[in-house]
């Protein structure tokens, strides 16, 4: 029963804070992803390789099968749209909030309020439920710039020390969602490779557990 298993990460935080837990299930990978160029990284473990993709591409990765696995922040996941996914594990990491956040004396505008984010879906849904109709501006970065150059009344982003929005006088308005990274699987995966799949996701929720118990 040797079924490979490919794993979805992308560059960057989630790499550097899932490569511990990787480490305690046993994987590492044999070249640095922090140097290599290469895109398809072998680990010492044969049957198991890492695909490095953009962040927002590890949904649709592993929602088609080109990767078994993937480590995806929650934010992305609610802008995903799809349901060919499980989401068997917060893996904790790469905590974050996703706000609204403005200027704290920004009057209410007579109209409805506009809203810059990239996160286009979680944005529409949040302001729905609150029974306030917004229009939302799509952006791709630098989302505290729009409220400064009356682009737009608030911003939705992640939040995590404050100090971006700080050093831009924006302060956190209202709570969307907590955000961490979390594991994704393939349905199909699971079905073929059943125990390949669900031994490494024990392996990772104990070494979850482990890092869990060790922050206590
Ligand atoms: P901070 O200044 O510490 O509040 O960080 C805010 C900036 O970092 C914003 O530009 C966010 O988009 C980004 N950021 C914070 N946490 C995360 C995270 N977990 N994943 C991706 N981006 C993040």
């Amino acid at each position: 029963m040797n079924e490979t298993l490919t794993l979805a990460l992308s560059k960057g935080r989630i790499f550097k804070e899932t490569l511990p837990l990787l480490a305690a299930a046993g994987i590492r990978p044999t070249e640095d992803p922090a140097t290599s160029r290469k895109l398809i990284l072998a680990t010492n473990q044969p049957q198991v390789k890492l695909v490095v993709v953009r962040a927002t591409d590890v949904p649709t990765y592993v929602e088609h099968g080109a990767a078994d696995l993937g480590v995806a922040g929650k934010d992305v996941l609610m802008e995903h749209e799809g349901d060919n996914l499980y989401e068997p594990l917060d893996l904790g990491i790469a905590r974050c909030r996703m706000m609204v956040a403005g200027r704290p004396d920004q009057p209410v505008p007579g109209r409805r309020r506009r809203i810059a984010t990239k996160y286009v879906h979680s944005t529409r849904r949040h302001f729905a439920a609150k029974g306030e109709q917004v229009e939302i501006i799509k952006l791709y970065g630098s989302m505290e710039l729009a409220p400064l150059v009356g682009l737009a009344d608030a911003i939705v982003d992640l939040v995590d020390t404050g100090n971006t929005l700080r050093a831009n006088g924006l302060e956190p308005l209202e709570h969307i969602a907590d955000i961490s990274s979390r594991l994704v699987v393939n349905k199909a995966s699971l079905k073929i490779k059943t125990a390949a799949v669900q031994a490494l996701v024990a392996k990772l929720e104990a070494a979850v557990e482990e890092t869990r118990a060790c922050s206590d």
